[in-house]
C-alpha cells in the first residue's frame, strides 16, 4: 500500500499522520515525552479507534529517530506492504523567503538550519525529524511545510516592530505561526462557508500553544504571534504578551541569564505559572482553586481583547472560528472570551456552545467551532508539490 507520511517533530514529541494517495486518513500517531522513561505512544486508525501497539523496549522512544522507527513498525504491522512514497514535514520557520511548501534538498536544509536562532526550541527538532526521515527513507521525496508561510503576505504594519530599521532587514519581524492550522480552517471556510470566507474572520487556535489570526477574504492580515511563538495570548507554559521592561528587570535585578529567562518564558509561565497547578485547561477547569480561575480569566480576557483589536484592524467582523484542543472543547473559554462583545454583534448560544456544536453564534457575527487538522494540510502539500 502506497502512502504519504506526515511528521511534526518537536523537542519531546512526535506527531505522525499516514494518508493514502487519495488523501484519506489511514492512521495518526502521537509519541509524547521522548527521551524520558514515561514516554508513550498513541496510534489511532481512520475512525479514531486505537491501533494495537507493539511490545516496546526501553530504548524505543529514547530519541526522535527511535520514536519514528517504533511508530513506523507499528504502522507496518497495521498496514502490511506499506510503502511510504513521500514524507511531509511541519517546519516551524520559513524565514522571509519561504512562503509556500517545497521539496527539501541539502541546500534548503542548510538554509533552514540558519533560521534556528529565530526558533531555537523548535527549528532544530523539526530538522532532526527531517534527517531521521531521510535516513529511514533514502531517496523518498520530502516536503517542508512552514508554519510561518500563511502569514507572509502581511502588510508592513503587521510585519514589523518599531525597532531601528536594520533589525527588520536582518529578519527581526512579526512572522506569525500556527499557519498550517489557519490554512486548514481557511480551506474549510472556502469549501463550506464561501460567503463567510470572503468576509472578515478571526480564527482562535487555542491549544497548548495559542494564537489568533485575522483573515480577510482568505488572506492573513495580522496575527497575535510575532517574532517567536512567545508573543500574543497566554499559553500552557508561555506568558504571551509581556512588557519588554520585565526582561530588563529580570536581567538587571534578578541576575537571570538568557537561558534562565528562556526556560521561564517557554516552560514555567502561562497557565502553569499563573495557577501554580497545571498547564492543562481541563485540569484547571476541574479545579476549585481560585488561582485556576484567575488563570482561566486572564486567558479569556486576552482572547477577548484581541477579538476587539482584530475587528478594528479589519474594520469589522463577520465570523469567529474556535479551534485547537481548548477552542474545540472548552465551552467555558468560548463563552467567557465572547462575553460582553454584543456591541460587535457577537453572541454565543449557551445550549449549542455546551454541545461543542459547529455553529454556536447568537448574534450577527457567525461563531463556529471547527476541529483543526494540520496533518492533512501537510499531506495535501506533499502531494501537490510532488505532483503525485
Ligand atoms: P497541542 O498544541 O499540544 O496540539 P491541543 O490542541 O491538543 O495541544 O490542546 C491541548 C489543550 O486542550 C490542553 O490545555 C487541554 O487541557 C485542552 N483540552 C482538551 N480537551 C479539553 C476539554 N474537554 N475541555 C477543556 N480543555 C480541553
Amino acid at each position: 500500500m502506497r502512502a504519504i507520511l506526515t511528521l511534526n517533530s518537536g523537542s519531546s514529541s512526535l506527531k505522525l499522520g499516514l494518508f493514502s494517495e487519495g488523501l484519506e486518513t489511514l492512521a495518526l500517531g502521537h509519541v509524547d515525552r521522548i527521551g524520558r522513561r514515561e514516554a508513550a505512544m498513541k496510534l489511532s486508525g481512520a475512525d479514531g479507534s486505537p491501533l494495537p501497539l507493539p511490545a516496546s523496549a526501553p530504548d524505543d522512544f529514547a530519541t526522535n529517530a527511535a520514536a519514528l522507527h517504533t511508530a513506523l513498525a507499528a504502522f507496518q504491522s497495521a498496514f502490511p506492504g506499506l510503502e511510504v512514497i513521500a514524507v511531509g514535514h511541519r517546519i516551524v520557520h520559513g524565514g522571509i523567503d519561504h512562503a509556500a511548501p517545497e521539496r527539501l534538498s541539502e541546500p534548503l536544509m542548510k538554509e533552514l538550519a540558519k533560521l534556528a536562532p529565530f526558533a531555537p526550541l523548535h527549528q532544530p527538532h523539526n530538522l532532526a525529524g527531517v534527517r531521521a526521515a531521510v535516513d529511514t527513507f533514502p531517496g523518498t521525496p520530502q516536503v517542508a511545510c512552514y508554519d510561518t508561510a500563511f502569514h507572509r503576505g502581511h502588510p508592513f504594519v503587521s510585519d514589523t516592530f518599531a525597532l531601528p530599521r536594520r533589525y527588520y532587514e536582518k529578519g527581526v519581524r512579526r512572522y506569525g505561526f500556527h499557519g498550517l492550522s489557519y490554512d486548514f480552517i481557511n480551506g474549510e471556510l472556502t469549501r463550506t462557508e464561501p460567503e463567510l470566507h470572503k468576509g472578515r474572520v478571526i480564527v482562535a487556535h487555542l491549544g497548548s500553544g495559542a494564537s489568533m489570526c485575522a483573515i480577510e477574504n482568505g488572506q492573513s492580515v495580522t496575527s497575535t504571534m510575532g517574532f517567536s511563538a512567545l508573543e500574543g495570548l497566554p499559553m500552557g507554559t508561555r506568558p504571551g504578551e509581556l512588557d519588554p521592561g520585565i526582561l530588563l528587570y529580570m536581567m538587571d535585578q534578578e541576575g537571570m541569564s538568557a537561558s534562565e529567562i528562556s526556560s521561564l518564558l517557554y516552560k514555567e509561565s502561562g497557565l502553569l505559572g499563573m495557577s501554580g497547578i497545571s498547564n492543562d485547561m481541563r485540569t484547571l477547569e476541574g479545579s476549585d482553586d481560585p488561582r485556576a480561575k484567575e488563570a482561566i480569566d486572564y486567558f479569556c480576557f486576552r482572547i477577548k481583547r484581541q477579538i476587539g483589536a482584530m475587528a478594528a484592524a479589519m474594520g469589522g467582523l463577520d465570523g469567529i472560528v474556535f479551534t485547537g484542543g481548548i477552542g474545540e472543547n472548552s465551552a467555558r473559554v468560548r463563552a467567557q472570551a465572547c462575553d460582553g462583545l454584543g456591541f460587535l454583534g457577537v453572541g454565543v448560544d449557551a445550549a449549542a456552545n455546551a454541545e461543542n456544536a459547529r455553529e454556536i453564534g447568537a448574534g450577527e457575527v457567525r461563531v463556529l467551532v471547527i476541529p483543526t487538522n494540520e496533518e492533512i494540510v501537510i499531506a495535501r502539500a506533499a502531494k501537490g508539490v510532488l505532483d503525485l
